[in-house]
């Protein structure tokens, strides 16, 4: 463990917390506490489109009734539109990013059939520049693969050329893409350790990709198993996982905590026992990151 630990919880507010983004605030907030280290809350509201007005808060208000407190005020990526900027110049002197042409159209008739997972494969089509055609969206060029270490998922590999592509940093509607705010909000907020769900794990080598061109630390990574509904899939908004009925805080951490696999002994008659009570089951089950 090292000295300082600052984790955080990186809500996307397109709706109400649920069952499967309760167990990743909690399994952050688990680690931060466990590690002696600070909780963040970032509300990642860059895709402004897909989040109703009042979600952000409306989060904040289901977290701090599970008694989960952030230990500095939560930030908001829509007012950090300076700082996403500031990247992209730096990456686009560095050579890392590109303007892009390209529409959806161009880019899927040029890029052949779609994948059986993910988006597609960008066919590089602007790489050496646009010949004189007005960009449209930003790109980073990618080079190679990444290999990364995840404190659950044990050594990743991925290649980003073949697998990813040149991917997409700010877009032609003009919003950031959630890699590159992601990225800039982790390293400007001192973020050693990621803890978030598996879906997310295949980004990870992107930003890993952005880190080492603007050159900041890449933080520790922790990906927790995926909540499924009962019909198997990944519990999500999308798929209608209904807001955390929040009469009853401490059973809900429980319930968080039992699909995280930690069982606490006793049942807990308020949200600070069941907090306190997951703790050393975390602990043994995720222990301390080195
Ligand atoms: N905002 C993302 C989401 O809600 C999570 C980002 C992250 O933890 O890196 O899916």
């Amino acid at each position: 463990m090292t000295a300082v630990y600052r984790g955080r919880f990186a809500p996307s507010p397109t709706g109400p917390l649920h069952a499967g983004s309760l167990v990743a605030a909690l399994a952050s907030w688990l680690d931060a506490r466990a590690n002696g280290g600070q909780w963040l809350v970032r509300i990642e509201d860059v895709d402004g489109p897909r989040c109703p007005p009042g979600t952000g808060e409306f989060i904040l208000g289901q977290l701090a009734a599970l008694g989960l407190q952030p230990d500095e005020p939560p930030v908001w990526q829509s007012r950090r539109s300076h700082l996403y900027q500031g990247a992209l110049d730096r990456l686009i002197a560095s050579g890392h990013a590109y303007g892009c042409a390209c529409t959806r159209a161009e880019i899927a008739a040029a890029a052949g059939p779609r994948p059986k997972h993910g988006e597609l494969v960008y066919p590089g089509t602007c790489h050496h520049g646009t010949n004189g055609r007005p960009v449209r969206a930003w790109r980073f060029r990618v080079e190679g693969h990444v290999d990364w270490q995840d404190r659950r998922l044990g050594a990743q590999s991925q290649d980003l050329d073949a697998q990813v592509g040149d991917f997409v940093l700010k877009r032609a509607d003009g919003l950031w893409a959630y890699q590159l705010a992601v990225v800039v909000d982790d390293a400007e907020q001192g973020i050693t350790d990621v803890v978030r769900g598996e879906d997310l794990a295949d980004n990870t080598p992107r930003q890993i990709a952005l880190q080492r061109a603007l050159g900041v630390a890449t933080p520790r990574y922790l990906h927790t198993p995926l909540v499924l509904a009962a019909d198997g899939h990944k519990l999500s908004k999308q798929n209608g996982a209904a807001a955390l009925d929040l009469s009853d805080p401490p059973a809900q951490l429980q319930a968080a905590a039992a699909r995280l696999g930690l069982a606490l002994e006793a049942q807990p008659r308020t949200a600070a026992e069941a907090l306190a009570a997951a703790l050393q089951p975390w602990r043994a089950k995720f222990s301390a990151s080195s």
